[in-house]
């Protein structure tokens, strides 16, 4: 039975944090889903269009990754492609305690349960929103995303 790990976020944009975390669950799953989550009340940076392309040409060689949009629960997509785990990235203990709430959550709602991986203590400072303040102030973001250009 292949293993399917889906990885929510809004990555608006996906950083190099989020693709040390793909990069690590693909050690344990046949399967990585990168979901973006698109909540009509939240105003995104980036158009979900070229976050998806960016993301889908960050991992073009590799079959094992996909990228999918969702809308809603995040459980309810993983149960709509027959996921049984959920992926999340850790960078702090500010992390751990979100994301502990989500899980568990998750965990009670559905039974899906969420995996968590460790960033790598260089990537443990990079953060959308940092990135996204200094795409708006006209700053470099190719230290923090990989082939930036195809953001903009
Ligand atoms: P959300 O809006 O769901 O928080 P994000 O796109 O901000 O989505 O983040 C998605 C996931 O990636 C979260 O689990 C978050 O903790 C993780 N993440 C964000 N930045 C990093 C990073 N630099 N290193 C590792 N994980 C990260």
């Amino acid at each position: 039975m292949t293993k399917v790990g889906v990885f929510p976020g809004s990555f608006d944009p996906f950083t190099k944090g989020h693709e040390c975390i793909v990069e690590k669950a693909l050690g344990l799953f046949d399967e990585v889903v990168i979901a973006i989550g698109q909540n009509t009340s939240k105003n995104y940076l980036f158009p979900l269009e070229k976050r998806k392309a960016h993301i889908e040409s960050l991992f073009a060689d590799n079959g094992q990754v996909r990228v999918e949009v969702f809308t809603g629960l995040t459980v309810k997509f993983c149960e709509s492609i027959g996921a049984k785990y959920i992926v999340r990235g850790l960078r702090d203990s500010k992390d751990f305690g979100y994301e502990r709430s989500i899980a568990q959550m998750n965990q009670e709602i559905s039974g899906i349960e969420s995996v968590f991986f460790m960033t790598v203590p260089e990537y443990t400072a990079i953060n959308s929103t940092i990135v996204r303040e200094i795409h708006k102030s006209g700053g470099s973001m190719e230290l923090f995303v990989t082939n930036a250009d195809l953001l903009v």
